[in-house]
């Protein structure tokens, strides 16, 4: 390619809306424009790296022995209604409808489809195992689109489901996809986590993610090498503490907090230590409002609430009126002490002892509460995220926590979407049997920006070998003053050409300190340089991207360096 026919604008100055690197980094090196809220327009340089990912996550699928098809985006309304999820997906579904006002939606996800294809296509257990995929655009209606492709409303998936006879069969396919998903993120060149994760909203059984990591990821990971223990925040369990708690010590009593809402309010103007203190939140539940107490400076973990008898799901916490409504006081000022609704309290509450807890009067709290005399002494759940210093679940090692980026998910569903969809097979003695399936994700443009987050620096994108748009870019110098740099240039352009080498020419009128920021920004891996001087000695300037030391070598000896077309 050469740069006067590629019109690629750079940005010198990072555009305000984006807030972390890789989004800065997209817009100011043209790989993506942004069209409107978490729509993008995925540029020609973009859309090759893009192509890139695509490619690799193909054939390591295709090499897994799974199945490419296309599924439509637009889907009916009655599919979901069969699985119960038309009602169950909420704001996130995109919902439409045609000129005969039958229901449809922009599809977040395939499961719906897909078990309407394998019931009318699979009838005999002598056709599975099958594990279809397709690399296709969805639509998720999100609440907060932000950092640019990493978190968009539109963006590709690559989504395969697999079909087996049953659990055993399911166990199979799903080590498959773990293994494709491996060698998928390894050849991207990415250091990612592989986490225990929660089913969610697509429920089954098992489910891991893998993570890029990042400092930016939006989901706290927690893993101790020890113990190889990794899951998602989201689903890392905590036990019952085995220590005692210790003895009262305090009296119980009640103090004037006058505006005191806060538990950071609460701790300097009584200075006490938040992990003292008793936090209530008051969330919906089936029959009235529930209370979920924990340790002050703990924070709740949604996913474990909601699962949780009685509890409404997703969660969703009370507002004032319905907290001031079900306990007499605003939100702030509310407590486990003669509280009068369904309560749980979490682990770590079981070794606490005189604690600061919300008084249900307005403008005060008590000092000195104690379980067993001032509140029941009940059983206790898992309802808190862990923090670093925790112990692992086997009890065995300490937890540490890092930050990481989604960029793939495998479930084993189960019979899930089967059984609803009446999605059956003949089994070897003829009877009828639910399939047991299985669904993987790739969030192909999410990687891209997860790609940059882990590989930049201050001039730029520094792509991995398998992503980068280019490979080598060569830049002449004063090409439009010197026929025999341009000679030289055109010869080496078409030279690695042939070599089936991805290479950009840089024949612009422009200054080399342009050309080379703006390679820099771009993020291509090789440079090489042709100018009179090193004309003159038979040699290039070589760069790589990754190491800032430029070098003057032998023509040959440079171009040893390059990869292999
Ligand atoms: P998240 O927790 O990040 O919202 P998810 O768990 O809802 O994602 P899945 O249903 O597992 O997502 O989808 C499979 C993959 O699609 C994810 O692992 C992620 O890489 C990608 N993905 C999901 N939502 C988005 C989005 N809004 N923008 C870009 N990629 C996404
Ligand atoms: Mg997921």
């Amino acid at each position: 390619m050469r740069y006067s026919q590629f019109p690629l604008t750079t940005l010198k100055e990072t555009p305000a809306e984006a807030e972390i690197v890789s989004h800065q980094l997209m817009l100011r090196a043209g790989l993506i424009r942004r069209l409107a809220s978490g729509l993008f327009t995925w540029m020609p340089l973009g859309l090759k790296v893009l192509r890139k990912v695509e490619a690799v996550v193909r054939e390591e699928m295709d090499r897994a022995g799974a199945l490419e098809l296309l599924m439509p985006a637009v889907q009916p309304a009655e599919l979901w209604q069969e699985t119960g999820r038309w009602e169950q997906y909420g704001p996130l579904l995109l919902r439409m409808s045609d000129r005969h006002d039958r229901e449809f939606c922009f599809g977040p996800t395939h499961e719906e489809v897909i078990t309407d294809v394998a019931r009318r296509e699979l009838r005999s257990y002598r056709q599975l195992p099958v594990n279809y995929y397709q690399i296709q655009t969805k639509f998720r209606d999100e609440i907060r689109p932000r950092f640019g492709v990493m978190r968009s409303r539109e963006f590709v998936m690559k989504d395969a489901y697999s079909f087996d006879m049953d659990q055993e069969g399911l166990q199979a396919s799903y080590q498959k996809m773990f293994e494709a998903y491996t060698a998928i993120f390894e050849r991207l060149g990415l250091s990612f986590r592989v986490v225990d994760a929660d089913s969610g909203e697509i429920g089954g059984s098992r489910s891991q993610e893998f993570h890029v990591i990042a400092d930016s990821g939006e989901d706290a990971i927690a893993y101790c090498d020890d113990d190889n223990y990794a899951a998602n925040i989201e689903s890392a369990a905590i036990e019952r503490p085995a220590e005692a708690r210790p003895p009262a010590k305090q009296p119980l009593e009640s103090v004037d907090t006058p505006d005191v809402r806060s538990i950071e309010a609460l701790t300097q103007f009584l200075n006490v230590r938040p992990a003292d203190t008793l936090k209530t939140l008051i969330v919906e539940g089936d029959e009235g409002p529930v209370a979920l107490v924990l340790r002050g400076d703990h924070e709740l973990n949604a996913v474990k609430a909601q699962k949780l008898p009685g509890v409404r799901s997703p969660l969703t916490m009370a507002g004032a009126d319905s907290v001031r409504a079900a306990t007499g006081v605003s939100p702030g000022f509310v407590g486990p002490v003669g509280l009068d609704m369904k309560t749980y309290f979490d682990h770590a509450t079981a070794t606490m002892a005189d604690c600061v807890a919300g008084a249900n009067e307005e403008d005060r709290h008590l000092t000195g509460v104690n379980f067993g005399r001032d509140i029941e002494e009940t059983d206790t759940v898992d309802l808190r995220n862990v923090v670093a210093g925790d112990p692992t679940p086997g009890g065995n090692g300490t937890l540490s926590i890092a930050r990481g980026i989604e960029v793939g998910h495998i479930f084993q569903l189960g019979d899930k979407y089967s059984r609803a969809m009446n999605a059956t097979v003949l089994d070897s003695n003829g009877r009828e049997r639910a399939m047991a399936m299985g669904c993987y994700g790739i969030g192909i443009t999410r990687i891209v920006g997860a790609a940059i987050e882990q590989n930049h620096d201050e001039q730029g994108i520094v792509w991995p070998a398998a992503l980068a748009p280019f490979d080598v870019v060569i830049v002449p110098i004063n090409m439009d003053k010197s026929e025999r740099v341009r000679t030289a240039a055109e010869e080496l352009y078409r030279e690695l050409e042939a070599r089936n080498i991805d290479v950009l020419l840089d024949d612009r009128a422009a200054r080399p300190g342009v050309k080379f920021a703006d390679a820099e920004l771009i993020g291509i891996p090789h440079r090489l340089v042709v100018s009179e001087r090193n004309l003159d000695a038979g040699e290039l300037e070589y760069r790589h991207r990754r190491d800032g030391e430029s070098r003057n070598l032998k023509r040959d000896e440079a171009l040893d360096l390059l990869p292999n077309g």
